[in-house]
């Protein structure tokens, strides 16, 4: 039996980072938005920055920031060498989405529990289906939607080359990686920690939350055929313990839970095309990183962000469509580029195994002699700054702007404190002092300063214009 919900404008299939910031900057703008989503069915640990915590703490998702476990030293054992340097804090995955979601219902997103099944597109707007513990069992409620977002991570299916009927594109994947991941009970005593650790097979990350749960992540290999049944996983994963020398102390008097092994894909992996006229892809479904990079849930609040002047124009501007999915794709690829060139440094900075099938696949994935982080300085003269029109966003749109591209900033740098580059250009001609330029753009002195470095660091500006700021 089928019922029929009211009608609402957008919805959102998937309520992790990226669904939920889309929801609910789509909420600021005045949207209606909803949210269908079902609790992630696995136990998940990860790590995060600094960064993402900030940006939760300074978009308002107090919940969120309060399920954010401690901060901790994070060990890496990797290509013979030991350190401590880098710090993170843990997240259980699990009470961190109940926390987003909680967040958002308070920002005014209609939350509902349940499974998408299916999402058609017909004249008259989306249709989703999906079943709902809040229904009777097997009953699938239908709703509509004249703007459709799927969020639904790595389960996105509308940017997938087989949804032929809605989408057609190219995905790029890396190398297939598979994420075994097995739960412990350890002694209360022990600190939270984390740690990561690579052998010839792959790569680890250990996690102990200093409350008597202890997480072995191992990130494997799983081309077609490698991975063994459901129930050789056990087995199978006991033997990479075995290999893996780190193991021995990280879990040292654990006891493993009955819960057994979970498996989740790993491989970076970027969609297309990332909407259209009716819908966006959002997140993970759109870019996944390779979760070596720590980045994931960044990229998916970046993401979320970025998505809602997109939705925004393609809703209320479809006269700059192309304008707002080429911001979106160009943002999407530079990230994936980013990203997957960075794996593949970090991939080849482990030397002991290079004929190992795992190591010898990522160090050379992707292809090409491009560097993640290109030297501004040294790619001056090769690579020029250039002023080109570029799509931005500008007052909750996107729009074309004059920007300045450089070769660590291929999209383009528009505003740097709040002051236009190339305007800025402009009255730096005219001889202007920084606190007289300030004034035209109702800035303070400093935001001119600032941007003006920005402009003579990339070689931009002539020298004569550092004397110039002096008589400010
Ligand atoms: C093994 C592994 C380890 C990782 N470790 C880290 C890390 O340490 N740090 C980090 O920053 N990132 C890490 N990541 C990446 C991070 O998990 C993702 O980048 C991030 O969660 C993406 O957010 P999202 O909102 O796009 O998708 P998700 O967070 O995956 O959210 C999608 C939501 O949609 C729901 N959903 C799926 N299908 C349906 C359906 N049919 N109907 C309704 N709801 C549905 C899911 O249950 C989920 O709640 C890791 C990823 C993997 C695979």
């Amino acid at each position: 039996m089928t019922t029929v919900d009211n009608d609402r404008s957008i919805v959102i299939m998937g309520g992790g980072p990226a669904g939920v910031f889309t929801a609910c900057g789509l909420v600021d703008l005045g949207y209606p938005a909803t949210i269908i989503t079902r609790p992630r069915p696995f136990p998940a640990w990860e790590g995060i920055s600094e960064r993402p915590r900030t940006s939760l703490q300074h978009f308002g998702f107090r919940a969120a920031t309060a399920s954010i476990g401690p901060m901790v030293t994070r060990a890496a054992h990797w290509n013979g060498q030991s350190q401590d340097q880098n710090r993170e804090y843990i997240l259980n995955r699990q009470t961190f989405d109940q926390a987003l979601l909680r967040d958002a219902k308070n920002k005014g997103v209609q939350i509902i529990h349940g499974r998408v099944e299916k999402a058609v597109r017909h004249e008259s707007g989306w249709e989703i289906s999906y079943v709902t513990s809040d229904a009777p069992p097997h009953q699938k409620v239908k709703i509509k939607a004249d703007f459709l977002v799927d969020a639904r991570g790595r389960e996105s299916k509308l940017a997938k080359v087989g949804d032929r009927d809605i989408a057609e594109g190219d995905s790029t994947s890396g190398p297939a990686t598979s994420a075994l991941l097995k739960s412990y009970e350890v002694s209360l005593d022990l600190d939270a920690m984390t740690s990561v650790a690579s052998f010839p097979k792959g790569w680890a990350w250990f996690l102990r939350d200093g409350k008597g749960t202890a997480i072995l992540q191992i990130f494997i290999s799983s081309e077609k055929g490698e991975l063994p049944s459901k129930a050789g996983l056990d087995q199978y994963f006991s033997e990479l313990t075995n290999i893996l020398p780190e193991s021995e102390a990280w879990l040292r008097g654990a006891t493993g839970q009955t819960s057994g092994v979970s498996v989740r894909t790993a491989a970076p992996n970027r969609a297309a095309p990332a909407g259209g006229d009716d819908f966006l892809v959002v997140g993970d479904g759109m870019l996944a990183l390779d979760p070596l990079s720590g980045n994931g849930i960044f990229y998916a609040i970046g993401s979320g962000l970025s998505a809602v002047p997109v939705i925004n124009s393609l809703l209320k501007k479809p006269e700059d469509k192309d304008l707002a999915l080429q911001f979106y794709q160009e943002r999407l690829d530079n990230a994936f580029k980013a990203g997957c060139l960075m794996g593949r440094e970090f991939y080849a900075a482990e030397e002991r195994w290079p004929e190992e099938a795992f190591w010898k696949a990522r160090r050379l994935w992707p292809r090409g002699e491009e560097v993640s982080h290109p030297d501004p300085h040294s790619d001056i003269l090769s690579q020029p700054a250039e002023i080109c029109k570029k799509p931005v966003v500008k007052d909750g749109f996107v729009a074309l702007e004059d920007v300045i591209v450089t070769a660590d900033h291929p999209r383009g740098v528009w505003k740097i404190d709040g002051i236009p580059l190339v305007k800025l250009m402009t009255f730096l001609v005219a001889e202007k002092t920084d606190s007289e330029t300030a004034a035209t753009f109702g800035a303070e002195a400093a935001q001119v300063t600032a941007a003006r470095n920005w402009l003579l660091s990339r070689n931009i500006l002539p020298e004569t214009h550092r004397k110039h700021n002096r008589k400010t």
